[in-house]
């Protein structure tokens, strides 16, 4: 039987849907079987009007359109333009044969127009990886779509456009394929901050072990400034992590933007986000800000003003790299692997322990405000590091050095470690198991006294501990060096949690 291929959305992956028409004699009615009812409803009159106002007929008698497999949940707009088309194929306005080996996807406006979508990405993927020959897609969503190369992508917006393509009236040129380029805008570079030296390389550190980062200052010392500049240094994305990216943000309906697409993504929800806002959720679920920092930075500036509560549901993304959001029918997996970043003040008033103001603060009151911070989410943070107010002699440093000449730095310090991890499949320091730790962290006699000293003075925790050795391996990547020495561990030492 004839039928159209579409697709839909589930999680992160798009799946074929079979567009298919039936048309008999009868009493007019018009059925869509395999959509929820309130969209049916919707699209069904959408399309009539859409047929008519183009100019065609809508066919008289029972017209059953069945949007195959139908166990699985779809999203009605989407569909508009595939069962436009099919209709106007069955009823012989169309020869269907133009159609053939091709992807189709469009909400239509009552006048025959074709709306943006989202998710185009993923559907052109699909379209591609199952061999199609080429795809037509809502005109705004085309240079999206021309990201993957290997398939013919068309841009439309309208049916009349669609119709005059398919009869050989006035094809439609094919998109250019969209290259991605690396320019650094919006982006902040490192040799715009002054001073904060110290803070500067925790970021180069935490950037190349993929460590999480713990940024901890009074007011006014520009640590938001400093967070977001993580993303200047981050290595570019590789082809295959953009389009995943790329795909994950045209999913939560963000706008293209070519000239960021290799940039790592960094978000920086608000501290009255939701948990659905965070982590996912819905009840056809969408990712959440953690998904949508996959392979890039989820920024929470101002930890403590987040509510427990919501980044209690951080603690499993973290553990497993991704979110699962079980609903009544479907268990939805969202990929989550992302660096967190997160910045605070010590105290509520921000002068705890300030040497020239002071904490005006009540007795119990800074302890409250640091447990406000979960034990779980602690955990989980490797590098702490404080960002003091400037100095006088700050203000006389010269200019630091740009984004780029870190971000080369870091890039090899990535490559070691995923040379140096491919047999046991990670690819940062960071992600280093306790079991893998002795193999790879290993530290010689004299520096396995001077951590145990640290440990029985009672200046590293347990895990405090496992932490250190993992930095100090980092250090040691960025140096170039294969064993971590004295200089690498004393500087690990510096960015522990203070007890
Ligand atoms: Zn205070």
């Amino acid at each position: 039987m004839f039928s159209i291929t579409s697709s839909a959305i589930f999680g992160t992956t798009a799946i074929p849907v079979s567009v298919e028409v039936d048309i008999a004699s009868g009493l007019p009615q018009f059925t869509i079987v395999g959509l929820p009812d309130a969209s049916v409803r919707e699209s069904r009159d959408r399309i009539k009007a859409a047929i008519k106002n183009s100019g065609f007929q809508f066919p008289r008698g029972h017209v059953t359109v069945n949007l195959a497999p139908a166990h699985l949940r779809k999203q009605g707009a989407c569909y508009d333009l595939p069962i436009a088309m099919a209709i106007l194929c069955r009823s012989g306005q169309l020869d269907e044969n133009a159609l053939v080996s091709s992807v189709l996807l469009g909400e239509l406006g009552l006048h025959g127009e074709i709306r943006t979508q989202r998710g185009v990405l993923a559907t052109t993927l699909m379209a591609k990886q199952n061999g199609h020959l080429r795809i037509f897609v809502p005109k705004n969503n085309a240079a999206e779509a021309a990201l993957v190369e290997g398939i013919g992508i068309f841009g439309i917006e309208t049916i009349q456009e669609l119709v005059a393509h398919m009869r050989g009236d006035q094809p439609i040129i094919q998109q250019p394929p969209t290259q991605p380029n690396t320019s650094q805008e919006d982006r902040v570079d490192f040799a715009m901050i002054r001073g904060q030296e110290s803070a500067k390389r925790a970021l180069e550190i935490a950037a190349s072990g993929g460590h999480h980062l713990l940024l901890s200052g009074p007011p006014g010392t520009g640590k938001t400034l400093l967070a977001r500049s993580i993303a200047g240094i981050l290595p570019t994305l590789t082809r295959e992590e953009m389009l995943e990216v790329t795909s994950i943000a045209s999913i939560a309906g963000i706008g293209l933007n070519p000239g960021v697409l290799l940039q790592r993504p960094l978000r920086s929800p608000h501290h009255s986000a939701s948990a659905a806002a965070l982590v996912g959720g819905g009840s056809l679920p969408r990712p959440g800000e953690i998904t949508l920092s996959h392979r890039g930075v989820l920024f929470l500036d101002e930890l403590p003003e987040f509510s427990s509560r919501v980044l209690e549901h951080l603690r499993q993304p973290l553990e497993e790299g991704e979110v699962v959001i079980a609903r009544a029918h479907e268990t939805v997996r969202f990929p989550a692997q992302f660096q967190l970043i997160a910045t605070m003040n010590p105290c509520p008033c921000g002068y705890f322990n300030d040497p020239k103001r002071a904490c005006t603060c009540a007795f119990g009151e800074v302890d409250r405000y640091r447990k406000k911070i979960s034990g779980p989410l602690l955990d989980r943070i490797d590098l702490f590091a404080s960002v003091p107010n400037l100095q006088v002699s700050d203000l006389e440093t010269s200019v630091s050095e740009t984004s780029a000449c870190v971000q080369r730095r870091v890039q090899t310090a990535r490559e070691r470690q995923q040379d140096r991890y491919k047999i046991i499949g990670i690819k940062t320091n960071a992600q280093l198991s306790q079991k893998n730790l002795d193999a790879y962290c290993s530290l010689n006699k004299q520096l396995t006294q001077l951590l145990h000293a640290c440990f029985a003075r009672g200046m590293l925790s347990m895990r405090g501990y496992t932490r250190i050795k993992k930095i100090a391996r980092t250090i040691a990547d960025l140096a170039g060096a294969e064993q971590i020495e004295k200089a690498h561990l004393i500087e690990a030492l510096q960015y522990k949690e203070r007890l």
